[in-house]
């Protein structure tokens, strides 16, 4: 279990930070042009606790799209609104070991293998589109907004960059509409999920909405109830084993937590009833995973025995 005072955390983040930047492995992201602007050396941590304390080190405070680490987020509220069995029918709950890109689909199913993946994240965001793009911004930024807790806003450059540069993305969304796994309007659906992709966060932000996943839903801070306990684990469950690209089986066999990684750098991670984790560093490796971030994280899950397989 999680015990650390105060002070204590804060230094060991501090420590944290200090011991792991020499490491200089991985390559920013250059897919997406805008991305390939960060600063490599930026490397920061953050965790909120579950009475709503905030930690914090390193360059923290640094805002930057959010990218997959809004998939879980998406994927919660599409179980609200519709319940499980609804959102099961165009999207599964299965690895598939495959690239996050990749345009492989559940044709036994008729339907996506994960929301994980962008062609379940897509198809997710197909069914919290409104009658109008706007509005469906609007709904999922108040949506983010709630979790982080506070207002959080889009980086407009990222957006359009996402935008020209999603020939993929706008691939696979036409190749289910082909197939009938979303419904029509695909131009509706990729915008909304390019913007989800696209909205700013620091650590800070990125630890409150991985403490809200800790708290069976409940952002620790404000007491807002965000999701229920039920959708809160069912969210968690789908990070477990689809999380962090096609690396999630080695993930969960040496950090042991639920987690989301996304392609500008963040990892977050959730230590189920007691913390959210949220790390930046934007060199990736080849999976497309932090190469610092996984290191925090193995660090912090080894040092403090999390593994959930190990907690008593
Ligand atoms: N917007 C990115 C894409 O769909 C997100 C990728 C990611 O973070 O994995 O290509």
């Amino acid at each position: 279990a999680f015990h650390a005072g105060n002070s204590v955390l804060g230094r060991y983040l501090d420590a944290l930070v200090a011991a792991l930047s020499g490491i200089d492995a991985g390559e920013v992201a250059t897919y997406i042009p805008q991305l390939g602007r960060a600063d490599p050396s930026d490397f920061g941590i953050a965790i909120v606790t579950a009475d709503g304390r905030l930690y914090r080190a390193g360059t923290w405070d640094r805002a930057v799209t959010i990218q997959s680490v809004s998939k879980p987020f998406m994927y919660g509220q599409a179980l609200t609104e519709l319940g499980r069995e609804r959102v099961l029918a165009s999207v599964g709950v299965e690895p598939t070991g495959e690239r996050f890109n990749s345009i492989v689909l559940d044709e036994q199913h008729n339907r996506a293998f994960n929301p994980m993946v962008n062609s379940g994240a897509i198809v997710t965001a197909s069914l919290l589109t409104r009658a109008t793009a706007e509005a469906g911004a609007a709904d999922m930024l108040d949506l983010f907004s709630r979790l982080a807790g506070r207002r959080l806003d889009i980086d407009a450059e990222v957006f359009r960059s996402e935008d020209e540069t999603g020939h993929r993305n706008r691939a696979i969304a036409w190749l289910m509409l082909n197939s009938g796994m979303i419904e029509p309007e695909p131009d509706m659906v990729l915008d909304l999920y390019f913007r989800q992709c696209s909205v700013l966060v620091n650590c800070a932000d990125l630890a409150a909405m991985a403490c809200t996943l800790a708290t069976l839903g409940r952002q620790p801070m404000t007491g807002d109830q965000v999701f229920s306990p039920e959708v809160t684990r069912d969210v968690l469950s789908v990070m477990t084993t689809c999380g962090m690209y096609d690396y999630a089986g080695q993930w969960l066999y040496d950090v042991g937590l639920p987690a989301k990684s996304g392609v500008s750098g963040m990892i977050m991670a959730v230590v189920p009833g007691q913390i959210g984790l949220a790390v930046y560093s934007p060199k990736l490796d080849a999976v497309g995973n932090s190469v610092r971030g996984i290191e925090v994280c193995r660090t912090f899950a080894r040092d403090f025995g999390l593994h959930t397989c190990t907690s008593a």
